[in-house]
């Protein structure tokens, strides 16, 4: 079973899909070339790619450059299909800070050929989940910093708040699109910093003190 925890509690909640958001900081769009998006850019990875802090990231040997982004990720709690932006706030029940680890050679190939971008987001490893915390232990969530340090050093920091689609704004345009439903779990894109890792590097990641997640990367043995 693929599952999250919530802090403080040794329950687990069995995770569904797992939705992500591109380019939803203005900054990260220019970065990698894209213009800023009218509607959030919606992809998938399946629950068998998850892990939890603690756990490695193993390297894919079909890749060269493995990228880290940090993202507030939502828990969804409750089923909602063409949800108002209130009852799409109302589903969202937790927040986590979680890694959409991105194989950014092989995203680059895709979009130049017009492929699907499926094989550089989806590998075993890639998606990195904190314990989550009650969305009612956390309130002003978008006035919270996320920020991601690699070997210490500080890559990635970023106020919430920056986000173009708001948390309940992307998961009220899922919904018009599919079901959410308990135990989705929505990446709400990356700000800008993204950058590459490497075998032995160590990552650190957090939402202020809400949350934390700590991983390294490791080669495939
Ligand atoms: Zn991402």
């Amino acid at each position: 079973m693929h599952y999250i925890s919530f802090k403080g509690s040794s329950k687990k909640h069995q995770v569904g899909k797992i939705m992500c958001v591109g380019r939803n900081y203005a900054e990260h769009a220019k970065e990698l070339g894209n213009d800023v998006p009218t509607f959030p850019i919606i992809f998938m990875k399946p629950a068998s790619n998850l892990i939890h802090s603690g756990e490695p990231v193993i390297y894919p040997p079909h890749s060269h450059e493995l990228h880290h982004e940090v993202e507030l990720v939502l828990f969804i709690g409750s089923r909602i299909k063409n949800a108002s932006i209130e009852e799409a706030e109302q589903a969202i029940s937790g927040y986590g800070v979680g890694l959409d680890m991105t194989l950014r050679d092989l995203q680059n190939e895709y979009r130049k050929e017009g492929n699907p971008w499926t094989l550089a987001k989806c590998f075993d490893t890639s998606a990195v989940v904190s314990d989550f915390v009650l969305k009612a232990d956390a309130s002003d969530i978008l006035q919270t910093e996320i920020s991601l340090l690699v070997n210490d050093v500080r890559r990635q920091k970023n106020i919430l708040a920056d986000m173009i689609f708001k948390p309940a704004e992307v998961a009220s345009y899922i919904s018009h699109r599919m079901a959410l439903e308990p135990g989705d779990l929505v990446f709400t894109g990356t700000p800008k910093g993204v950058s590459a890792v490497h075998a032995g590097d160590t990552l650190l990641a957090a939402i202020g003190d809400i949350c934390t997640l700590y991983t390294r990367i490791v080669n495939q043995e």
